[in-house]
């Protein structure tokens, strides 16, 4: 049973691919082909085989076919020894024959008519056996639930279908939900004994429609009313002189602790941890984090196998998990969606801290991100959250510390969208949208629906002009905090949700999304394989392969903006441009670094994204103005050819899409029809980039050979001086001999950043290197470029060292 073939000999001794267990001698693998582990694994793999052989794939049934039926039917063409069929949605049955060939007798009948039903019958797919380690299932660990969901999420039909699929393999169970419930209930019979007349009350997660299975517990103790409750019994015992309160709670009750008016919340939070600790059952690993936004109690439940979260002060967040509900109550391809995105964040490493804290994106963030994107689609899928507060009446009113957070309490308040697109086209807008999506110059605002100029957030007046308006009855002066995704939450407008990304997370959100928008474009998205190929949501949920995105990674060059190391003349310039600065500063980048691609390393270039730019890179201060829209221009015309792939786009045109450049604050038509700014485009540009190709090994000793240059003269350092650093090159190309087969490679220019951490960004990728010659290049490049550009820049003022 055994075959040779499930051995593999290996330099430390075998490999049994059947069971995947290493061994390190002929002794040990003869030991294990005889154990029962081998054995029985050979077993299981012949009867699989044979009951494929002898099995065919039937489609075409509905959910309420049964075995019998089935049997009944099948039967005609010999006998039938088993039946599984699909018993989440009745869309598949395998049906197993005694003999082999009863299913050739089956599969060539034309047409199988079964009552009133046309079903397909099809042979089995031949997969190959693969033992998986029998690991106890971790339900949160997305990777190893998603490797055994694939071979069912292959066979189903179609995307919307998988997505689907997606949500009924994930969400959180009813008996979860249940056990989820009578805790909260048992907590709050708990806590009202120590904290009369409070409340507790889930969010998050659990409650909001979108939990997973065996997602975390997030609750709120509300003491509001313990508040007053306390400040009652202050004052009768003010009055009457007693140590008793006029319910009859005793003066030892823990809230005589504890004034909880003055009380900061780490010591409310201490006594609610303690309280877990001591009163209710199965609750360990109870601690306060105290340096959270908002500080919090966690705690885990042994038999339920429960993470769970309390926090006090969160009345928002209870609000606006009812936000979320009300959102899949108005939009029932609102859950499929987030699910999926939720999968794939994931899946690719976008999303989910594993302690809480860190530089990814949360799940309510991403919520809230594929709720505007439905925003904006055109129709809108949902409307905006100033629509929404509109539509409420007056019962319905609600504001929570001055935010104004009211919106119909039932999802039949609000019209249905007119909008028809398919799951499977929203799920595709959705990588199209945010692929192409100009996140250095928006805010995004699920309130407005619409992307707000960051230029609004830089001045505090004009911001808190802004947030009047729209936002909360009460004046909030503070400022979001700026990173490089900028999220208000719907509610509390002057909180930025995503102000813990830092510029690679979020590169990585839209680098994904660049993929996945490719990958959704191609017929592997769209249609199902026929050849047992990864298809569909398969592929675009396989995880991040860690090569490859480290691979990007390493082949980029980051050349910061500092201002502080810019010469005099040079940061004048910048500051006569105003924000467009970064227009300027990127052209000076790009310019120097082909200076030192072709001056100083003597490489051939055959294309240039310089060429692009309008005027040349010695600017005078004078010129700026024309210079700076000329070259903002030529940016964003290019920037429109790197982004005509998502003409296809079924959305409107969003900021940093396709649209000339006009005056500056022109506008589009929002979904709802009315008129919005569209902000002035900022080079948040892609140039097309230099090809570029090299003779020698340029880099090759040349420490060496600087040395030796300038024996006679003052050492400088790598880099910090043209002229050498190209005599260095001169030298080498002279002495060594040319490459075999030159190197080839692209350097691909990108502006990046924020407010505060703009960057060029330059990728380079291989074109040909067949002496295997890149990586070295790159290593070589890596410090020297951004040290060379930082010499070029300071050489504007004449400075050149
Ligand atoms: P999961 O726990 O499955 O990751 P979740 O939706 O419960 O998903 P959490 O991060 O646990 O997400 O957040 C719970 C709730 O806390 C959210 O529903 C939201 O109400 C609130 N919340 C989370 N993060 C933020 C934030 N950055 N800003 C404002 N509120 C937030
Ligand atoms: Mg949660």
């Amino acid at each position: 049973m055994s075959t040779d073939r499930d051995i593999k000999s290996t330099p430390r001794g075998f490999h049994c691919i059947l069971c995947d267990v290493k061994l390190p001698n002929l002794p040990s693998l003869d030991q294990h082909v005889k154990g029962k582990k081998h054995q029985t694994l050979s077993t299981v793999r012949a009867t699989r085989q044979s009951q494929a052989e002898r099995g065919v794939f039937v489609t075409g049934v509905k959910p309420d076919t049964s075995e019998a039926d089935l049997a009944d039917y099948f039967q005609r063409f010999g006998e039938v020894a088993h039946i599984v069929l699909d018993k989440d949605k009745g869309q598949f049955a395998i049906v197993h024959f005694a003999e082999p060939e009863t299913v050739q007798a089956a599969l060539s009948c034309v047409e199988h008519r079964m009552k009133n039903l046309k079903l397909k019958v099809k042979p089995r797919e031949k997969k190959a056996f693969k033992f998986i380690h029998k690991q106890k299932l971790d339900p949160q660990n997305l990777q190893q639930v998603f490797e055994q969901l694939k071979p069912e999420l292959g066979e189903l039909l179609s995307v919307d279908a998988q997505m689907q699929f997606v949500v009924e393999r994930f969400q959180l169970r009813e008996n979860e939900k249940k056990a989820r419930s009578l805790f909260v209930q048992l907590l709050q019979e708990v806590f009202v004994e120590f904290f009369p007349d409070s409340q507790i009350l889930p969010f998050g997660s659990s409650v909001n429609t979108f939990g997973i299975h065996a997602c975390d517990l997030d609750l709120f103790l509300d003491l509001e009313n313990t508040k007053m409750f306390q400040a009652r019994a202050k004052s009768s015992t003010e009055q009457t002189g007693e140590g008793m309160s006029d319910d009859g709670r005793s003066e030892d009750s823990i809230l005589s602790d504890i004034d909880l008016s003055s009380a900061s919340s780490a010591e409310v939070l201490e006594l609610v941890a303690t309280i877990l600790k001591r009163c209710v059952p199965s609750v360990q690993r109870v601690h306060v984090v105290s340096t959270a936004r908002l500080p919090v109690v966690k705690f885990h439940h042994r038999e339920l196998n429960l993470q769970g979260d309390i926090t006090i002060n969160n009345k928002l967040a209870v609000r606006n998990t009812r936000f979320l509900q009300l959102c899949t109550g108005m939009e029932n391809r609102l859950r499929p969606l987030v699910f999926t995105i939720r999968c794939w964040a994931k899946q690719k490493q976008l999303a989910g801290n594993p302690s809480g804290a860190g530089p990814l994106l949360n799940n309510y963030a991403l919520t809230l991100l594929v709720i505007f994107y439905l925003q904006n689609c055109d129709p809108p899928v949902l409307p905006t959250v100033n629509h929404l507060k509109d539509m409420a009446c007056e019962e319905e009113e609600c504001v929570i510390e001055g935010w104004n957070c009211t919106f119909p309490t039932q999802p039949i308040a609000v019209p249905p969208s007119t909008n028809t697109q398919n799951l499977s086209t929203l799920l595709a807008g959705f990588f199209s949208f945010y692929a192409s999506f100009d996140f250095t110059s928006s805010v995004i605002s699920l309130r407005e629906g619409r992307a707000i100029p960051i230029t609004d957030f830089l001045c505090q007046d004009e911001e808190s002009d802004m947030i009047q308006d729209e936002g909360p009855i009460k004046a909030h002066p503070t400022k979001p905090k700026l990173g490089p995704l900028n999220l208000l939450d719907p509610f509390e407008v002057s909180h930025n949700v995503a102000a813990n990304l830092n510029e690679r997370s979020h590169r990585s959100f839209q680098r994904e999304c660049q993929e996945a928008h490719k990958y959704c474009r191609s017929l592997q998205y769209q249609q199902k394989s026929t050849k047992g190929k990864l298809w569909g949501l398969v592929r675009l949920l396989t995880p991040q392969g860690e090569n490859s995105q480290t691979r990007a990674e390493q082949t980029s060059i980051s050349i910061p903006f500092k201002l502080a190391s810019l010469p005099e003349t040079l940061r004048e310039q910048l500051q006569t441009s105003g924000e467009d600065f970064w227009h300027l500063w990127f052209h000076k980048v790009c310019s120097a670094v082909e200076e030192v691609l072709t001056h100083v390393l003597k490489c051939q270039l055959t294309a240039s994204p310089c060429a692009v730019f309008a005027d040349d890179s010695t600017v005078a201060a004078e010129e700026m103005e024309t210079s700076s829209a000329s070259l903002k221009s030529s940016v964003n015309d290019s920037f429109d050819s790197v982004g005509s792939q998502s003409e296809s786009s079924p959305l409107k045109p969003v900021v940093g899409g396709k649209r000339p450049l006009s005056s500056g604050s022109d506008a589009s038509v929002s979904p709802q029809g009315k008129k919005q700014r569209l902000l002035k485009k900022k080079a948040k540009a892609q140039l097309p980039p230099w090809i570029c190709v090299l003779q020698h090994l340029v880099w090759a000793g040349r420490r060496k050979v600087r040395r030796e240059l300038m024996k006679n003269t003052n050492s400088q350092p790598e880099g910090s001086c043209l002229e050498i650093e190209s005599q260095v090159t001169a030298y080498i190309i002279e002495k060594e001999p040319e490459l075999k087969e030159p190197l080839e490679f692209k350097v691909l220019p990108q502006m990046m950043g924020g407010t505060e951490s703009t960057q060029t960004v330059l990728r380079l990728e291989p074109v040909s290197d067949r002496t295997g010659v890149f990586q070295d290049f790159f290593h070589f490049l890596h410090p020297f470029l951004p040290r060379m550009v930082e010499t070029l820049l300071g050489k504007d003022e004449g400075n050149e060292k």
